[in-house]
């Protein structure tokens, strides 16, 4: 290979790094769609059907985790200011917020509406 060849193995090796990472820029690209007023509760490892901190993606829970029943795994919301992955499914039509709590007494009781937005697209189901 001279050096001319060389240099152009380079640049097309270069070429197909920037592409795909652009592409990758694109998959994850953040979104700020509004969903307006959702209903939004939580649950804890006391009263997560007995499954503690295990999540139906296998995500081990910890606050900052929600489960829904209609948003991808992995989508990122942002419920008035503060941010949450979903990890988990969920029997209700609420979004679901995982409290960090192993004191082995549910204290659950939020059920409000509050303004969520998409700040990430999670996986497609
Ligand atoms: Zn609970």
């Amino acid at each position: 290979m001279n050096i001319i060849s060389s240099m152009a193995a380079v640049a097309l090796a270069g070429a197909i790094t920037i592409s795909a990472a652009a592409v990758d820029a694109a998959e994850s690209q953040p979104i700020y769609e509004d969903l307006g007023q959702c209903r939004v509760t939580c649950y804890c490892p006391e009263c997560n059907d007995g499954e503690g901190h295990e999540s139906s993606s296998g995500t081990y829970l910890e606050y900052g985790h929600a489960a829904c029943s209609w948003l991808p795994i992995g989508t990122v919301i942002d419920i008035e200011g503060d941010e949450f992955v979903v990890v988990d499914t969920c029997g209700t039509d609420a979004i679901d917020l995982f409290i960090d709590d192993d004191s082995g007494v549910c204290r659950c009781n939020l059920n409000e509406y509050k303004r969520v937005t998409i700040k990430r697209e999670g996986m497609k189901r």
